[in-house]
């Protein structure tokens, strides 16, 4: 058997994610050792699209049909399809719950109209799941080089990684750091997937759910839980937006319905 047989890629977004992989700069040598990278655009023009992957990893929502173009090549070649970073698992700030405006109203008040980027036409900012099967999530924004070294180790050895499914807050409750909830700060660590380390509960700073969603989050309930500490509908309901994506973005819609009769926004 020879070397597990890799691709990274990026589609919309800052890149962050895939900067942040070139960042394990001890590690990196040991991970072209241990993979055959076949393509990484960031790192090298040098790449090979002709052969199939063990593992692609993908960063950057799906917000052309360009981006769609590619994942779906990439997802035809590829054994495991790992979604990295806040845009691939959730769809990015681009993808917020933005009040009930149709997208393509707001894109063009933006842009000025419809075909005003010519390089792909766009497409409402989407998660990878909307539209290809993906097999592990990586989530953060950007992702952390520790979990993606360990995400990393796993699939060397064959195993497909799965995710904490415990919130920030058991990772802040380890770092016995004192609840900002209860010291009437705004914070989204109850609903927030972990994997941080409680970066910013740890320095007195609310978290604004930037790993996404818990997967099975009962944010009816956390949004009841911050209107009790005084924080207004709207309030909380911007918060919860930032990171949210696209399904929360849905869930958002259908309760700012039920409790306003109409959108917010
Ligand atoms: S400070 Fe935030 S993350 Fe920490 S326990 Fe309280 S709500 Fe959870
Ligand atoms: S915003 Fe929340 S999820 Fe993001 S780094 Fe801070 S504590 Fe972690």
């Amino acid at each position: 058997m020879g070397k597990p047989k890799i691709g990274i890629y990026g589609l919309t977004g800052c890149a962050g994610d895939q900067l942040n992989i070139l960042n394990c700069e001890d590690e990196l040598l040991k991970i072209f050792d241990i993979f055959e990278v076949k393509s990484f655009v960031m790192a090298s023009r040098a790449k090979d699209e002709s052969v199939p992957l063990d593992v692609a990893f993908v960063e950057g929502s799906v917000s052309t049909e360009k981006d769609l173009e590619e994942l779906k090549k990439v997802r035809e070649k590829s054994r495991i399809l790992v979604a990295i970073g806040h845009c691939a698992v959730f769809g990015g700030v681009q993808s917020m719950y933005m009040g009930c405006e149709a997208w393509m109203e707001r894109y063009k008040k933006v842009y000025g109209k419809e075909d005003a980027v010519t390089i792909s036409p766009p497409l409402e900012p989407r998660p990878l799941s909307a539209y290809v099967k993906v097999d592990a999530v990586l989530p953060g924004c950007p992702i952390e080089k520790e979990p993606f070294l360990k995400m990393a180790g796993l699939l060397a050895q064959g195993v497909i990684p799965k995710n904490p499914d415990y919130p920030v807050c058991a990772e802040c409750k380890w770092k016995e750091n004192e609840c900002l909830l209860l010291k009437g700060e705004m914070c989204l660590g109850p609903i927030t997937n972990s994997g941080c380390g409680a970066i910013c509960p740890s320095h007195n700073i609310g978290c604004i759910g930037c790993w996404g969603p818990i997967e099975e989050e009962n944010f009816a309930a956390g949004i009841a839980l911050l209107e009790s500490k005084g924080y207004t509908l709207d309030a909380v309901i911007k918060r919860f937006s930032i990171f949210g994506g696209t399904e929360r973005g849905e869930k958002l819609a259908k309760y700012i319905e039920s409790v306003k009769g109409g959108c917010n926004g």
